[in-house]
Parts: C-alpha cells; sequence; structure tokens
C-alpha cells in the first residue's frame, strides 16, 4: 500500500526548505521531492546575497547550505526524483515521478525557475565552450580574459561584479539606456575600472570556431551593427519558471502558478510557493516568506478535510 504523506513539497530551493522547516514544527508528515542532488535552489549560484536579513555579505551557497542544515536538524525528509505529472484525486493528490509515485493529502509546489536562454545564433552550439548562464560556476575559467554579460537586472549586475574581480575586462550589454537591477549593485559595478556598459545594445550572433571568439552587436537606437571580441559570454537575461508538469493542472499566469501571499492556488490542497508563482517580488526572503505561508495555508486545508 502506498505511504499517504500529509504533505509533499516539491522543490528545495528557499522555498521549499523554509517549507520543511515549518512543516516539521507543525509535525506534518511530510517529505522534499528534489530533483538535484544539491538542495538550495537559485541561491546556490549567488555569490553574494547581502540583502537577507541578519546575515550581512553571506554568500549564496552558504545561505542555501544553512537552510538546508536547518531542515536536516529538525528531521527533514528528502526524498530524490523529478515529478513529471500531479493527479487531483480530491482529498488525495497523485505524484508521479520519473522514479517512483507519491501520495498526499496536500502539496506545496516550489520548483522555482531557471535561467532563461538569449535566443541567438551561436548560443546553442558555444554553450559549455565559452557561454554559460552562471557566473559563479565557470567565472574561473575566464580568468584574465575578456568577457560580456548579457542584461540588465540584479543577476547581470552580480555576474558582473563577480566577475570583474577575476577577468581583465567585463562589458555589460544590456538593450536599454538604464539599468533594472538594485541601485547598490549598480553602483558597485560601475565603480570597477575594468568594467563597462554598452546601452542600447543587443547581441545578435554569437560566433566562434568551436570556442567563443566574438559577438555581433547592434544598438537599437542607431542601427550600427559592431563586432566584439570577446572570450565569454555570461547570459542573464531573467528566468522561466518550472512549471511545465502542472499546465492544465492548476491556472497559470505567463508560466508562472497563479496564487497569492497565501500560496492557494485554483486546485484545492496544492499550494504553491516561491518563485513559481506569481508575485511581483523574486527574492530568498520573499521565497522562504512563502514556505512559511504554504504550510500555514496547507495546514488549515489539512484541517478541513479531516
Ligand atoms: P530580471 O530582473 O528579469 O532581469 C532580466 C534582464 O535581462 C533585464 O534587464 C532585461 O531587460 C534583460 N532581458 C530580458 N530578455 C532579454 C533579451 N531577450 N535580450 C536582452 N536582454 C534581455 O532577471 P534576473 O536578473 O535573472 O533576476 C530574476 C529575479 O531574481 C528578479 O526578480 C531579481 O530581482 C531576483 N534576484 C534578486 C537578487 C537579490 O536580491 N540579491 C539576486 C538575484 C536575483 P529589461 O530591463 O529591458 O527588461
Amino acid at each position: 500500500m502506498d505511504e499517504i504523506y500529509d504533505l509533499l513539497i516539491i522543490g528545495s530551493g528557499p522555498a521549499g526548505l523554509a517549507a520543511a522547516i515549518y512543516a516539521q514544527r507543525a509535525r506534518l508528515h511530510a517529505a522534499v521531492i528534489e530533483k538535484l542532488p544539491a538542495s538550495g535552489g537559485q541561491v546556490l549560484n549567488t555569490v553574494d546575497v547581502d540583502n537577507y536579513p541578519g546575515l550581512p555579505g553571506v554568500g549564496g551557497y552558504e545561505l542555501g547550505m544553512k537552510f538546508k542544515e536547518h531542515a536536516d536538524h529538525l528531521g527533514a525528509v528528502f526524498l530524490d526524483d523529478t515529478i513529471k505529472e500531479i493527479r487531483d484525486q480530491k482529498d488525495r493528490k497523485i505524484l508521479l515521478g520519473e522514479k517512483d509515485r507519491y501520495v498526499a493529502k496536500a502539496v506545496i509546489i516550489a520548483t522555482g525557475a531557471m535561467h532563461r536562454e538569449l535566443g541567438v545564433p551561436g548560443e546553442g552550439e558555444l554553450k559549455g565552450r565559452g557561454v554559460s548562464y552562471c557566473a559563479t560556476c565557470d567565472g574561473a575559467f575566464f580568468r584574465n580574459k575578456t568577457v560580456a554579460v548579457i542584461g540588465g537586472g540584479d543577476v547581470a549586475l552580480e555576474d558582473g561584479i563577480f566577475l570583474s574581480r577575476m577577468c581583465k575586462k567585463v562589458y555589460l550589454i544590456h538593450r536599454r539606456d538604464r539599468l533594472r537591477g538594485a541601485k547598490s549593485l549598480q553602483e558597485t559595478f560601475l565603480s570597477r575600472d575594468n568594467a563597462q556598459v554598452l546601452w542600447d545594445t543587443v547581441v545578435e550572433e554569437i560566433q566562434g570556431a568551436g570556442r567563443v571568439e566574438n559577438i555581433k552587436l547592434k544598438n537599437v537606437k542607431t542601427g550600427q551593427a559592431s563586432d566584439l571580441p570577446v572570450q565569454g559570454v555570461f547570459i542573464a537575461v531573467g528566468i522561466v519558471p518550472q512549471s511545465d508538469a502542472f499546465t492544465g493542472l492548476v491556472e497559470m499566469e505567463g508560466g508562472y502558478i497563479r496564487a497569492g501571499e497565501d500560496c492557494v492556488t485554483s486546485v484545492p490542497g496544492i499550494f504553491a510557493a516561491g518563485d513559481v508563482r506569481t508575485t511581483h517580488l523574486r527574492q530568498v526572503l520573499t521565497a522562504a516568506a512563502d514556505g512559511a505561508n504554504a504550510v500555514a495555508s496547507a495546514e488549515r486545508y489539512l484541517e478541513s478535510i479531516r
């Protein structure tokens, strides 16, 4: 017979791990299902978080590990699987994974988001050959080299700052004349001697024979085309919610699962927390808060079906 969980949490980023902590404290029979061997989610690839209260200057990897250690300390259970589908049978939710199936009374979807691709010629072919989506993972390969970061948000600026510590020159290529990322990050990046922003500029093609050698640029205001010889291209043009497995199950908006601050979705007993839900702010702090809210909502739901 299937083991029946009170609560299954899909995903082990800050939202999933905070939910695991709250579920343990609520004494729910719960487990976290994670698809990657390392818990922590996107924050693991962040250099300095610096806006998580009480932990100034904490590194992303360190913060992710602290969340995991906290959940472990409270006895959270982790299952290693990728959920492909949830079948809603009212008081029972059947989760179909690549390895196994699981049954729960309530589910929190905390699958987060992944980097978006730029979608220009050369990007796919040169991926891992100079094209990267993770500066903290790959930056060290570009020591004393010239690189370009594409994007104007927090991630692009953080990547630019990180790369400026080791690269000869870092170009930030942004499609507008104003950056989207936090002012403090803008100030830090712009203060670096080896950093330069190319405004109103888009990448049209990434070129190279086996490795990145050049990017073809276009100024969107003047229409002028140019070449920029670089050895690395770090793409940071936003994120894509990891919600494909739940299409047709819960209401969505632009790929994000529609849910308010209480994390309640269109399906009773299914909750969405963190970057995967519709929200104005996607931070470690707000994801963690979602984990807490989602468990509170799940507890109310479990009480209602008793
Ligand atoms: P983001 O904030 O959505 O920024 C994406 C950037 O890429 C924007 O500047 C955007 O330009 C640009 N862009 C999008 N599509 C493009 C394209 N096709 N070609 C060229 N440029 C393109 O994404 P993010 O930086 O990945 O951050 C994701 C979320 O995580 C955000 O909510 C962010 O605040 C949060 N975050 C927070 C922290 C922190 O608090 N420490 C750290 C990292 C991330 P436009 O500006 O013109 O739209």
